[in-house]
């Protein structure tokens, strides 16, 4: 198989520092370390004798729970993620059939299920060594294959339209089993069966008030990665066609955060259309495997983009509730009275809780902080990478070396970065930083360094060698469709956050308790959010690092300063909770006045997407 340029580290190879672990605690202390104690389709699920839901919601849970837990290397999590992993493998029958269908017969289970859960069994298995692992997928996939030609499984659905799911799986057999020349011909039966995007293209360009396959926000965002995990077990060459088809969604549907729209189907470039929670925690994934495969710094800067501002943006800060869509101008999280402003999804798809609108973003969203840690570094075929420079440390052999490098830094809220090579001897690994394109007056030990997009260190001499690396950031408005504008510095898009009310909610609907801290919460805004840009002029003020929050709805890390005016801009028509999605007069009202505007990622109630107007001084 064609090697690709990175390959993944494990949790037993990576931990997390800094922001970045007191944020993968919260995500144990919240929800996602819960899930199994509070919430039905986890903690009664089929998947471990139970009688609920025995599809994707366990799977989905496990896929960040996993990693999660051997990150942080919590013994009490790792026991409870192993007790899921016993059950489900003890389960599996004599031809190696492992879904919990039940009472539905197999032709009518959408296999998406086998596609989940064997990836699930590759991260427990990267986490884990479990030499169970190799022999249980190796009987799960042949039975799938052999049912797939002999009739006895039916590709629909979701399965037909994530066919590309089950290749981790797959590219972990071949790898264990090169021989086995079943392992291809299932890879080459699941494309041949499976949704072919390019052909459905053109309906990206025009949003549908109509739920489809192909236009499904999801299946679209872990689409992105299909070439780049399939390719080389099908022997195919790489043609980057997810560039093609990321400009297309991007042009017609792009949101400010670095997301596309839909709710849940593909929405516009509108900002008062929502993107869902699952969306954005797939395309982060589908960014780390692309960046590995083709080791393109597109991907990576694609990546943070995504994770330092559409990620925290949905989630509460204490990463108890979630929103199931996110819209970049969010001027109240309340339930709508009515027709839902949403294409497809309920009037309650917008505020945080448990399970709003549906619960697959409640299973699903563990997997985007653990992740992202996981991608930080990456191997190369000289050392190792720094894909995302988020605080996080790497223990590992060079040529029989034990190597450990550590990174502190506080980006994307700063831009200084602190690393340390230990080696026991003297090593030929380099270590290899990616500069992203935004990054200016770059230091190396303080001395300025010409620019690159990667900075290369190697020569490492036995004991710690210490490299300090700094760059500049400068806030820009940049323009999005609609006449309306943006401020980004770096990674961070920055947002208006508007003042709010919250009112909590707690109840029971379908036997499923909502209970503090996973209640619902209708956010009510109230402060003026009718504003405009009245000046090019930004200035960032860097604040304390919280302890508490990383992307703190309080206290953010670091702010911009804004010139805003008032506009007048009035509500969408047919609702009082939405603004338009355009003002309707691009004239200021008053005087500018100065505003603080947080990273988009701690403004849960905000305006982002503004217009740039004269100023009436
Ligand atoms: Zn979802």
């Amino acid at each position: 198989m064609k090697a690709s340029a990175y390959r993944f580290f494990t949790s037993q190879e990576i931990s997390p520092r800094g922001w970045l672990k007191r944020q993968l605690e919260l995500e144990a202390e919240g929800l996602c370390g819960n899930l199994d104690k509070v919430w039905p389709d986890v903690r009664d699920s089929k998947w471990i004798g139970g009688d609920r839901e025995g599809w994707e919601r366990v799977p989905y849970w496990l896929d960040g729970f996993i990693p999660l837990a051997y990150l942080l290397d919590n013994d009490d999590m790792k026991a409870r993620a192993k007790h899921y992993i016993d059950r489900i493998l003890s389960s599996q029958c004599e031809d190696g059939w492992i879904c919990p269908n039940g009472e539905t017969p197999r032709e009518e289970y959408d296999i998406w299920a086998i596609h989940l859960i064997s990836k699930v069994l590759v991260v427990w298995h990267d986490c884990t060594g479990d030499q169970r692992i190799p022999e249980v997928l190796y009987r799960m996939m042949k039975n799938f294959y052999e049912l797939i030609l002999a009739d006895g499984v039916k590709i629909f659905n979701w399965g037909q339209y994530r066919w590309f799911e089950g290749f981790i799986a797959l590219n972990f057999l071949k790898e264990r089993y090169p021989d086995e020349a079943w392992i291809t011909e299932l890879a080459k039966l699941l494309k041949k069966t499976g949704t072919d995007y390019g052909a459905v293209l053109e309906t990206w360009k025009r949003p549908l008030n109509k739920w489809t396959y192909y236009t499904h926000v999801v299946n679209l965002a872990m689409m992105l990665k299909s070439e780049a995990v399939s390719n080389a077990l099908l022997g195919e060459e790489y043609t980057d066609i997810a560039e093609h088809f990321y400009r297309t969604l991007m042009e017609y549907n792009g949101m400010a955060a670095g997301t596309f729209t839909g709710d849940e189907c593909l929405a516009g470039v509108s900002p008062i259309q929502g993107t869902e929670l699952c969306g954005v925690v797939e395309l982060m994934y589908s960014f780390e495997w692309l960046y590995a495969c083709t080791g393109d710094a597109k991907w990576a800067e694609r990546l943070e983009r995504v994770a330092f501002n559409a990620l925290p943006a949905t989630i509460s800060d204490d990463m108890w509730t979630h929103q199931y869509v996110q819209m970049t101008n969010q001027i109240n999280c309340t339930t709508i009275p009515g027709k839902p402003i949403f294409r497809t999804n309920g009037s309650d798809a917008h505020v945080f809780g448990l399970e709003p609108n549906y619960g697959c973003c409640t299973a699903n969203f563990g997997q985007g902080w653990p992740k992202l840690a996981l991608s930080a570094f990456m191997k190369a075929d000289d050392g190792l990478v720094n894909a995302v420079a988020i605080p996080t440390e790497v223990n590992t052999a060079w040529n029989g070396v034990p190597v450990k490098v550590t990174l502190d830094t506080s980006y994307p809220f700063r831009n200084c970065f602190t690393y340390k090579v230990y080696a026991e001897k003297k090593t030929s690994m380099k270590l290899r930083v990616r500069v992203p394109s935004f990054a200016k007056n770059v230091t190396v030990n303080g001395k300025p360094t010409a620019k690159r997009a990667q900075l290369v260190f190697g020569g490492f001499e036995a004991g710690e060698t210490v490299i300090e690396i700094s760059y500049e950031t400068a806030p820009v408005l940049t323009a999005r469709p609609n006449r309306l504008y943006t401020v980004n510095c770096g990674s961070l898009l920055f947002a208006l956050p508007v003042e709010s009310e919250c009112e909590m909610r707690e109840y029971i609907k379908q036997n499923v308790e909502r209970k503090f801290p996973y209640c619902d919460y209708e956010i009510c805004g109230i402060s003026d959010w009718n504003f405009a840009f009245a000046s090019r002029d930004l200035q960032v003020e860097e604040r304390e690092m919280p302890s508490d929050y990383p992307f703190s709805s309080q206290n953010p890390p670091v702010v911009v300063h804004a010139a805003l005016c008032h506009i007048d801009w009035g509500f969408e028509d047919g609702y009082d909770t939405v603004c338009a999605k355009v003002p309707n007069r691009r004239k200021a009202l008053d005087a500018p006045q100065k505003l603080t505007l947080y990273p988009y990622g701690c403004a849960k109630l905000r305006m982002t997407e503004m217009p740039l107007v004269k100023s009436r001084e």
